[in-house]
């Protein structure tokens, strides 16, 4: 969710700042700005993409400084304008900031600073931290923001700087991600690796409450409180590459056909087929504590949670634990009972999360042990929980996920046997499970290959504007993925549901020529969702079924059939999943909506 860019060092710091931003873009934002100094504060800003801002700048003189930062704002407080798009400036000590997060009390800091004679220009929160640290400001930039951060409460990565100090960057964090790359002479300060790594791969992550002040020479670290603290140096390993587009239209698109092989990658090193067992290193240390453990909570949001329901199936259909997944936002709130043997299981693609890792800590205060099902390498929910098992499906820039899903079912399913193989299965059966879920790539693949019949069958629906999704069992929660998907990028509204639960209500909205997809793969319940098609094609729905092939049953009771292999029933969302990916993509594009960028979106959710 928005993305802050900030440099200092010898180089032209605009050019690297928008190329930055632009490696940013796919976090989703609304409007776009940068600040350098050059004598003085230079300031520009735009609504809507960063090549609008690009644009302005042509005409721009003064922007030739080599210290600056930049921003892409997710609008929080205060629309989508020009004037409250970031970097937003003090009245006083030529402060400038840009900010991703919320100040929660800004209403009552912007009435202490009014009373003082400040007046304020925007309608944002984070003009009121730029106008606080201006006014604490004597001289000493980073006194001012360690200052300013001890009287804020919500979330923040910031980065600042001040016409008075040509020479100082400070950047600080709480709750909002934000590293800082060290090179020869120079640093850049990104909210995520993928604007660092063209410039340096040594870079260390800002723990909450710290602040950073650098300078060309060199950095230091401190809390708000004026302690020093030592960071954690990482190497970066990202593949500038894999974050690039290559011959696909989307990156949503590319995502999509990457499954087969990025799953390959989650499982490679992690299945031994011979001994029919699950090697995860990230687990080891505390093997023996998650055996003995009597209860799992899976906590995640959006597409995370739906992988994260099938995990909790999966859990006690094969490792016989009790297991339950909600929203970590509810969870977080809720006082929830955390018993001696309780796991809490934090499921997210970027691991900065923030309803997810306020519900982590919570879990953890009240004394769970917590693991990790995450795909960004180093991110805090990584780096908080007490271990975990990494996705490995390399970056996901479409705002739509599509490859983390398939991966955190994978990683959920390989604890889940990890725990299964230590508890009651036997290695036979292990055997027989990891044999199938090391051929779910190639059943990806063999979808994939369907990927025309799917947009024929979308363009025949496309234009309709109420959908509905049904599942049972396992892929009760590949029924909910399917809409949200279709909401996400096509703006069709859609819902998704336990097939059952349709005819208690959600029937009534069943008339002429509604599409309704049901996952009707072979499974244990396969009659029942025959029988609630039934139901759908009594009242006029039009049925669009993913089903298992050689199934010529579900033709006479479905308009279009959508194929997938035959794959055991506990690992099938991760194969039935796929033609809903491609149908919402479909549906967005012919709908000439952006599908990686999808109108109020943002990639990782870092505001509650
Ligand atoms: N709350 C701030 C605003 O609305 C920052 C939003 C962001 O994270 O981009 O401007």
């Amino acid at each position: 969710m928005c993305g802050i860019v900030a440099y200092i060092g010898s180089k032209p710091a605009q050019p690297l700042l928008l190329e930055g931003l632009k490696r940013l873009e796919y976090r989703g934002y609304d409007s776009a700005g940068l600040a350098v100094l050059n004598g003085s504060l230079n300031v520009a800003r735009a609504v809507g993409r960063v090549v609008n801002l690009e644009t302005k700048l042509k005409g721009l003189p003064g922007f030739d400084g080599t210290l600056g930062l930049a921003h892409t704002r997710w609008a929080t407080h205060g629309g989508v304008t020009e004037l409250n798009a970031h970097p937003h400036q003090d009245d006083k000590s030529g402060i400038a900031l840009v900010h991703n997060g919320i100040i929660e009390n800004y209403v009552s800091l912007k009435a202490l600073l009014s009373e003082r004679g400040h007046t304020f220009k925007t309608d944002t929160d984070t003009e009121v931290l730029a106008m606080l640290i201006g006014e604490l400001y004597e001289g000493d930039l980073e006194a001012a923001v360690q200052a300013a951060l001890r009287e804020v409460t919500g979330a923040y990565a910031i980065a600042v700087i001040c016409a008075q100090e040509p020479d100082v960057l400070v950047c600080a964090r709480k709750g909002s991600p934000l590293m800082v790359g060290v090179g020869a002479g120079e640093c850049i300060v990104a909210s995520d690796p993928s604007a660092i790594v063209a410039h340096t791969s040594q870079a260390f992550a800002l723990d909450d409450y710290n602040v950073a002040r650098i300078t060309r020479e060199g950095f230091r670290t401190s809390t708000i409180d004026n302690k020093p603290v030592t960071p954690k140096m990482m190497q970066l390993e990202l593949d500038l590459e894999q974050a690039e587009l290559g011959t696909y239209e989307h990156y949503m698109l590319k995502e999509i056909f990457e499954q087969p092989a990025s799953l390959r990658t989650t499982m490679r090193g992690r299945v031994d087929l011979k001994e029919g067992k699950i090697v995860l290193g990230g687990l080891m240390d505390c093997a023996k504590e998650l055996v003995k453990s009597r209860r799992y909570i899976l906590i995640a949001q959006g597409t995370a949670l739906h992988a994260a329901m099938i995990g909790e199936y999966l859990l006690e259909d094969l490792a016989k634990v009790p297991a339950e997944c909600e929203y970590a936002s509810e969870f977080r709130y809720r006082n929830p009972i955390i018993e001696d043997g309780t796991v809490v299981v934090a499921v997210s693609q970027s691991g900065e999360t923030i309803d997810t890792l306020a519900a982590l800590h919570e879990a953890k205060d009240r004394g769970a042990l917590t693991l990790g099902a995450i795909n960004v390498v180093g991110s805090t929910l990584s780096r908080d929980t007490d271990a975990g098992v990494y996705l490995r499906v390399g970056p996901e820039i479409g705002v739509a996920s599509t490859k983390a899903f398939t991966g955190q079912v994978a990683v959920l399913t390989l604890i889940s046997l990890f725990l299964a193989r230590r508890r009651f299965m036997s290695d036979e059966q292990a055997r027989t499970l990891l044999d199938e879920l090391t051929k779910i790539p190639d059943a990806i693949e063999r979808v994939l290959e369907s990927n025309d019949t799917i947009r024929r069958v979308t363009e025949k629906y496309v234009e309709r504007d109420n959908w509905l999704f049904l599942g049972r069992g396992y892929n009760y929660p590949t029924a909910l993925e399917g809409a949200l998907k279709l909401k996400e990028i096509s703006y069709i509204h859609a819902e998704g549901m336990p097939a059952a639960e349709m005819k208690h209500g959600p029937i009534a909205l069943i008339d002429e020529g509604m599409p309704v997809v049901f996952i009707a793969n072979k499974g244990p319940q396969y009659d029942k969702v025959i029988n609630n098609i039934e139901e759908v094609r009594t009242r006029g729905g039009h049925i669009i079924a993913v089903a298992t092939e050689g199934d010529e049953r579900i033709k006479t009771v479905a308009q279009d059939v959508l194929y997938v292999p035959d794959v055991p029933d506990c690992l099938s969302p991760m194969v039935t999943v796929v033609p809903l990916q491609l149908l919402a993509y479909h549906a967005a594009v012919l709908r000439g909506h952006d599908v990686d960028k999808p109108r109020n979106l943002a990639k990782s959710v870092t505001v509650e």
